[in-house]
């Protein structure tokens, strides 16, 4: 097969990748995305933030989603033991989406790809990226191998790592590193939910937290299955022997919410699970390409932000790669590293004061405090860039210090 010559090459058809393709696409470039399974395919990550609505809207993405008729999230619960943890994203500091969804993302991602497909995005299934070379001046060329094993070639003046796990520019250039984040690993699988209670209790998307560092997620869909997946350090995930269903019935055990409800429930395929999950790179950029989604950072799923910072850093590259392929000057590191990092230290935050328990210190304290909570309901949501919000702004001391005097206060009430 001939070279092929584009603007810009996708890897990845996931969220990242189809929020690049659809806002260059708009733009009027030669763009292709490759990617390597076949559509639907199964990938964790259903539980969306408020924030990436307004990513899915500004690429034209939206409608198509609409359609779906996906699980409405309008907040977000916590349990632990008796004390409930309820965030209404109508309730929030930011101005901003009130509600999304929560998704199987086989059919959300199926959805997307398919709409850019409509608009005329070049989409190459079974096709995998197996290794690039970059020019001085950033051009590149990128080996693909389709499924007869079949090598071709294709020549860009730009490309976008939206490759997920597959991690495909930081595994080939070296830019690995590992991640800030705490160890944890994850069981999860999808169950026909057969007991799901009428209203709203069967429809809402819970954090069940068993301890400091394990927690259960259960995320309703609107076709009748729930998600389930539990979240722990290795030493709790390994104490459960036996097949991924085995260890996944024996854990739901120690849910004592929700285990009446999930008993029984039939497993729809084998559950997976991920060790390690948090990932994290030297850089974001170079010459020639950048890194987008999880194929840059993953954090923690503890706050439902892998999904919005894919979306958010594809469409934050697809604005720069716009303006540098019209001539324009772009400063990278300002405008894209320092910005992501910026959304990313904020969660990253929270997600290490999850784990140390002061965040958790502040959600179960009772009585709640409106303010306080308001501000927080604007992180979780995913407006993690409002300078407005303390709770973004002093994120790297205010958690700890209210934990800190709620439990003075509780210690002096003993
Ligand atoms: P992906 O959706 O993974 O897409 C990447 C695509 O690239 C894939 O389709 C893959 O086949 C393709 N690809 C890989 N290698 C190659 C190659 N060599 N050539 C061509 N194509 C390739 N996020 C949330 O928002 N909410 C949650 O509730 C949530 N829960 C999670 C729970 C767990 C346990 C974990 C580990 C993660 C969770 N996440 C969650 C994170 C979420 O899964 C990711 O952040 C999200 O899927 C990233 O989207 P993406 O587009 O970057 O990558």
């Amino acid at each position: 097969m001939s070279d092929i010559h584009v603007d810009v090459l996708i890897i990845g058809a996931g969220p990242s990748g189809c929020v690049a393709a659809a806002y260059l696409n708009n733009k009027g470039f030669n763009i292709k995305v490759v990617e390597k399974s076949v559509f639907p395919r199964f990938v964790i990550g259903e539980s969306l933030l408020p924030r990436c609505m307004d990513h899915f809207e500004e690429v034209g993405l939206l409608d198509c989603l609409k359609e779906a008729n996906f699980e409405i999230k309008r907040g977000a619960r916590f349990l632990r033991e008796d004390i409930v943890c309820n965030f209404d994203f109508s309730k929030k500091h930011t101005e901003g989406w009130n509600w999304t969804w929560q998704v199987p993302r086989a059919d959300f991602d199926h959805i997307l790809v398919n709409d850019i497909i409509k608009k005329g995005v070049d989409v190459s299934f079974k096709h995998e990226v197996v290794d690039v070379s970059f020019a001085t001046d950033g051009t590149s060329t990128t080996l693909i191998k389709d499924t007869e094993g079949e090598g071709y070639k294709i020549k860009a003046k730009f490309i976008v790592d939206s490759s997920g796990y597959g991690r495909v520019l930081p595994r080939l250039l070296d830019l690995e590193k590992p991640s800030s984040i705490p160890e944890h690993s994850s069981i999860f699988g999808h169950v026909k939910d057969i007991n799901r209670p009428k209203g709203e209790e069967g429809t809402l998307i819970t954090f069940d937290v068993l301890d400091k560092d394990t927690w259960f997620w259960v995320i309703p869909f609107s076709n009748g299955n729930t998600s389930l997946g539990f979240v722990g350090k290795n030493e709790f995930i390994d104490s459960f022997e036996g097949t991924t269903s085995e260890r996944l019935q024996k854990m739901l055990k120690t849910s004592d919410y929700y285990y009446e409800r999930f008993k029984d429930a039939p497993l729809l395929f084998e559950p997976k699970s991920i060790r390690n999950y948090s990932k994290a790179v030297k850089q974001f950029y170079g010459k020639g390409f950048v890194l987008t989604g999880n194929s840059a950072e993953f954090l923690d799923p503890v706050f439902s932000s892998g999904v919005t910072f894919a979306t958010e850093s594809a469409l934050k590259a697809a604005k720069l790669i716009t303006k540098e392929l019209q001539g324009e000057t772009v400063e990278w590191e300002e405008d894209y590293t320092n910005y992501i990092k910026y959304g990313v230290d904020v969660f990253a935050t929270y997600v290490k004061e999850w784990y140390t328990g002061n965040l958790q210190t502040l959600f179960f304290h009772r009585p709640e405090n409106p303010e306080v909570k308001k501000q927080i309901c604007a992180v979780l949501a995913g407006y993690v860039w409002d300078e407005t919000n303390p709770f973004v702004k002093k994120h790297d001391r205010i958690v700890r210090t209210l934990a800190h005097l709620i439990n003075m206060e509780t210690e002096k009430s003993e």
